[in-house]
């Protein structure tokens, strides 16, 4: 998708520091951060969002990654939280699939 932000981070047309990177997977900070930690994990392949996804194979290294980042950031004592939104409603707002990592506070819940 050549017009997708998400799909430049990923092939590095846009320069970003990755957290995380391997063949399928690359991780980088949000620019507009919700809480201490904040990471985008990503399928280096576009995938619109959650609901287009038709490999199962995609949901072993997204959450495989961000379990993988959340221990090399030594999340685990204090806790984390993985989210994906999806479509309007679900508060989705870049169409490229992506799972929020967030921890370093305590986090609410129910979401908003
Ligand atoms: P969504 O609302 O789709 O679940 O999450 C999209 C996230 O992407 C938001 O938290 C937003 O701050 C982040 N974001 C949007 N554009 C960029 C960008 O160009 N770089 C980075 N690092 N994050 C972005
Ligand atoms: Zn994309």
């Amino acid at each position: 998708m050549s017009d997708c932000i998400f799909c430049k981070i990923a092939s590095g047309e846009i320069p970003s520091d990755f957290v995380y990177e391997d063949e399928n997977v690359a991780a980088f900070r949000d620019l507009n951060p919700q809480a201490p930690v904040h990471i985008l994990v990503i399928p280096k392949k576009h995938y619109a969002s959650s609901a287009a996804v038709d490999d199962s194979s995609v949901w072993s290294s997204l959450m495989n990654s961000a379990v993988k980042i959340a221990r090399d950031f030594g999340l685990e004592k204090n806790g984390y939280r993985m989210v994906i939104n999806t479509g309007e409603q679900g508060g989705q707002s870049v169409p490229h699939l992506h799972l929020h990592l967030l921890a370093g506070r305590n986090l609410g819940w129910p979401p908003g």
